[in-house]
């Protein structure tokens, strides 16, 4: 305790260890660590869940993710991923809430010649890396989908990739945070000086920017949600990935009969649906999945990745601020680095040594102090670059 004044942001009388701002996926899934762990946790938000996890798919794919020029997130999405099964067990365990974690895999795919060739040069390199990818032959394909359109030219099987559905996650998180003691506290931090607690940890999304002045921005993606009639599962169980007349995109099945079909990447910081985009994603995904055209449309929306120079997340102390951890700018892939943040940020807050894995993430690269960490991948045998 400190003879500080209360802050304006103060749930109890009783300074907390630790203050978490942002009750998204990453904020609650540390708040459920540190509180798990013995420490006095608040969670400041005025809106939990309503970040880019509301609208993400919850494809869980170091594997098919692994792009040209990213080798060290590579190595930390599959860290993570390694521990997605005994997260999800745990945090079932401790909520009774399922999560939708499906373990069927990924296919990938390309529709025309041209997709292909793209397609396989990504799977090349995702080989070299020494990645689970196995090129199927046309009539394996089918066999694994019959739903796929006849046009489709080739895949691969990613069987590691898995899926969980953000919408029931976050709610479990939240549940398992609060079981464990963190409280949470529905207001939003307008500066880190408004928080009194022992460490401050910034795990607000795009909601980062403000606070830290890191280099968070927001890259926008929009996503439909479509169900198979009559309340019948899709016709389908992986997730599928493909490129359809150079459009990348993927549909992620739902046992509940939901398909999810994603998603644009755009520099922009709105959130509005534009014709254009659902046209393209809808013309691509009954290019490879024909029943869909069959499905209703019950959604299309957009949300806010939170974006970084890198494409990598910003993860451990703010530089000048050692009371203050960042965990933020995981992009397009916060819903797969959610256990390994969540247990390597704990860590920090407890004092421990920052596992080897932080390295290459921390705050300073932005500032001159970049370190680089051997992955743990092999030199890959191609080199290029595809999406940025
Ligand atoms: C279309 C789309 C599809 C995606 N698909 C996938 C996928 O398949 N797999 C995957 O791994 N990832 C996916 N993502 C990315 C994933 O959703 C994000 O990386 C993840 O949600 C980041 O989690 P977060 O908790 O850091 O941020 P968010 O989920 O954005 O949550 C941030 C929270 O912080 C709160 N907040 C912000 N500012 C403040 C403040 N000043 N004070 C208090 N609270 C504040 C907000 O209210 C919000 O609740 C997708 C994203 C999009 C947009």
């Amino acid at each position: 305790m400190t003879g500080r004044s209360p802050s304006p942001l103060s749930s109890d009388r009783v300074r907390p260890d630790v203050a978490v701002v942002g009750a998204g996926p990453i904020g609650l899934a540390i708040a459920w660590r540190c509180a798990a762990r013995g420490l006095r946790v608040v969670v400041h938000d005025p809106a939990p869940g309503s970040g880019a996890s509301a609208v993400a798919a919850g494809m869980l794919s170091p594997v098919a993710e692994a792009y040209f020029g990213e080798r060290q997130l590579t190595g930390l999405l599959l860290a993570s991923a390694a521990r997605w099964p005994a997260f999800a067990a745990e945090l079932t365990e401790a909520t009774g809430i399922e999560i939708g974690y499906r373990t069927e895999g990924t296919l990938m795919v390309g529709l025309t010649g041209d997709d292909l060739a793209e397609a396989r040069r990504l799977w090349a390199y995702q080989q070299g890396l020494g990645l689970p990818v196995t090129p199927l032959r046309p009539s394996e394909l089918r066999d694994s989908e019959p739903a796929l359109a006849p046009r489709v030219r080739g895949g691969a099987l990613a069987p590691t990739d898995h899926q969980v559905d953000p919408r029931l996650l976050v709610p479990a998180l939240r549940t398992a945070a609060q079981r464990a003691g963190a409280v949470l506290v529905p207001q939003q931090v307008q500066a880190l000086s408004d928080v009194d607690a022992s460490v401050t940890v910034v795990a607000a999304g795009c909601g980062a920017t403000a606070l830290t002045g890191l280099p968070v921005r927001p890259v926008k993606g929009q996503i439909l949600r479509l169900r198979a009639p009559d309340g019948v599962a899709p016709g389908f169980r992986h997730v599928i990935r493909g490129y359809a007349d150079g459009e990348h995109v993927y549909l992620v099945p739902r046992a509940d009969g939901e398909v999810v079909l994603g998603a644009t990447v755009e520099e922009r910081s709105d959130t509005t649906v534009t014709a254009g985009a659902v046209q393209r994603l809808l013309r691509a995904g009954v290019d490879l999945l024909p029943e869909l055209a069959e499905y209703d449309l019950v959604e299309a929306v957009a949300g806010l990745r939170p974006g970084t120079p890198d494409n990598a997340p910003i993860l451990g102390p703010l530089p000048d601020r050692p009371d203050v951890l960042v965990a933020t700018g995981h992009h397009r892939h916060g819903i797969v680095l959610t256990p390994i943040t969540a247990d390597l940020i704990a860590d920090l807050v407890l004092g421990g040594v920052p596992d080897p894995l932080l390295a290459p993430f921390r705050a300073d690269r932005f500032f001159g102090g970049a370190t680089v960490a051997a992955s743990g991948l092999p030199e890959p045998s191609v080199e290029g670059d595809l999406w940025s």
